[in-house]
């Protein structure tokens, strides 16, 4: 049974220490339960709020609702699945779904990237993705390739593995512990070159080159892997120089370097194809994804595998367990069912072009903003954006907060803050109306927090 709105209207009204038990992650929770925002229901471009407020959706939930909320194709799905086969064990054993739906991936991804492993989130994904790459290495008998190469202002996820990997220095300093082993490439966000660029900012595929260096300090033999994300996401939608993934590209070949690319923000359409990889055309030897994949309907990750990679894991005596290395939900039915109806919406609507055909309304209308106060830049690429806000000296971040919160509050709208720079990402059936409505709004709250 459904818990009652008035319920849950009177949880979200009661005494900050109500709320106490839970444990909200990357939250400021005394603040937030102080004046808790309480989503209820969802349906297409929109949320529902505990006080029946529609809320325009900014940003696909968290970067993963691609296809709107709610859409019954993907409820029946899951609805079916979990009547006829709720779970199956993931190891030594499977299922139809799992099968299908890595055909389906490894036919939407990248020539070459023709294997999945699964897992339940992003952050799986990436501790799995550095996984399989040392032990490939040991495999081919390159046993001290140990060492990874990210890049500063990175995500890559919390578990031990990506928060090594990650950029964002407040998403380590709390911890100490750090796996070692991980040098990091220059960010290529530079707003002294490229503020208020359209698409992909003019300069900066030199920025590359920086993998030389950290090449030549530490002996290219001992390097494992590359990884960054196309388009740095919870750092702010930063965008790559055309020719930049390129050059990461050219210099990994050219010291048998693997390189990973992150898409768990950019996959499934976000940049108007199936991967970043493609629309960049530069493909990389492993690919993880999230989010999108199933919609953020139900948990789902993974790994796309490239022919060679898995081949070396293929040698041995064919009862010889191949990787050992898995989760209790990977290929979980349930998500599988999810994705593959996903994956049918996605197609049948064509919403990954749609990131296209739209692009360039979304650019024109959100550098309008422009000019607007505190306002230092504006970036964009497919369906997603981010406007940079000046950093109030005496409080780096609270400019950014400030804009998202009254955004909510008083706009009805749902946009993400990364510090002080608000990011956008719509779910991909967006219309003009709509992209009028987020970049409005946008500007008319930045006006108010000035
Ligand atoms: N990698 C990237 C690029 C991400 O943006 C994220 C999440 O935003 C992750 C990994 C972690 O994914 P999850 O939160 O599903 O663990």
């Amino acid at each position: 049974m459904k818990t009652p709105a008035s319920d849950l209207h009177d949880l979200a009204t009661q005494r900050p220490d109500s709320l106490d038990a839970y444990w909200m992650p990357f939250t400021a929770n005394r603040q937030y339960k102080g004046a808790p925002r309480m989503l209820v229901r969802a349906e297409g471009m929109h949320y529902e709020d505990v006080d029946g407020r529609a809320i325009l959706d900014g940003t696909a939930g968290l970067w993963c609702c691609n296809a709107g909320h709610a859409r019954r194709r993907i409820v029946d799905a899951i609805a079916e699945q979990a009547a006829t086969l709720d779970y199956s064990p993931a190891f030594q054993m499977g299922s139809p779904p799992a099968f299908a739906l890595a055909q389906r991936l490894a036919a939407l991804a990248p020539a070459g990237l023709n294997h999945v492993f699964f897992t339940s989130s992003g952050s799986e994904a990436v501790d799995s993705a550095m996984k399989i790459v040392l032990a490939h290495h040991r495999l081919r008998g390159e046993g001290q390739r140990t060492r990874f190469i990210s890049r500063e202002k990175a995500y890559h996820g919390v578990g031990f593995g990506g928060m090594a990997l990650g950029g964002l220095p407040n998403n380590r300093r709390q911890f100490g512990l750090q796996l070692g082993g991980v040098d990091y490439l220059r960010h290529t966000l530079d707003l002294s070159r490229n503020a208020f660029s359209k698409g992909l900012p003019r300069q900066g595929a030199e920025l590359a080159d920086d993998l030389e260096r950290l090449i030549a300090l530490h002996d290219p033999s001992t390097i494992a892997a590359v990884f960054v994300e196309p388009i740095a996401g919870s750092a702010g939608v930063i965008l790559p120089a055309p020719g930049y993934l390129q050059r990461l590209r050219e210099i990994c070949d050219q010291h048998g370097i693997l390189l990973v690319f992150d898409e768990v923000i950019t996959g499934f359409g976000r940049v108007g194809m199936a991967f970043a990889a493609q629309r960049f055309g530069v493909t990389p030897d492993l690919l993880t994804f999230a989010k999108g994949a199933s919609n953020g309907a139900v948990p789902l990750g993974g790994v796309l595998v490239g022919d060679s990679v898995h081949a070396s894991f293929m040698q041995g005596p064919p009862q010889a367990i191949e990787l050992f290395h898995g989760y209790t939900y990977s290929g979980h039915p349930l998500a599988c069912a999810a994705a593959l109806a996903t994956l049918d919406i996605y197609a049948e609507e064509r919403l990954f072009e749609r990131a296209i055909e739209l692009g360039e309304y979304w650019q024109e209308r959100l550098h309008a903003l422009q000019g607007l106060p505190n306002v230092i830049d504006i970036r964009n690429f497919g369906l997603v954006g981010a406007v940079e806000l000046a950093p109030r000296k005496d409080a780096p971040g609270s400019r950014g907060y400030e804009v998202f919160r009254r955004c909510f509050h008083d706009g009805r709208l749902l946009v993400r803050c990364t510090g002080d720079i608000i990011a956008l990402s719509p779910p991909l059936i967006v219309d003009k109306a709509q992209i009028d409505q987020i970049t409005g709004t946008l500007g008319e709250m930045i006006r108010a927090t000035a």
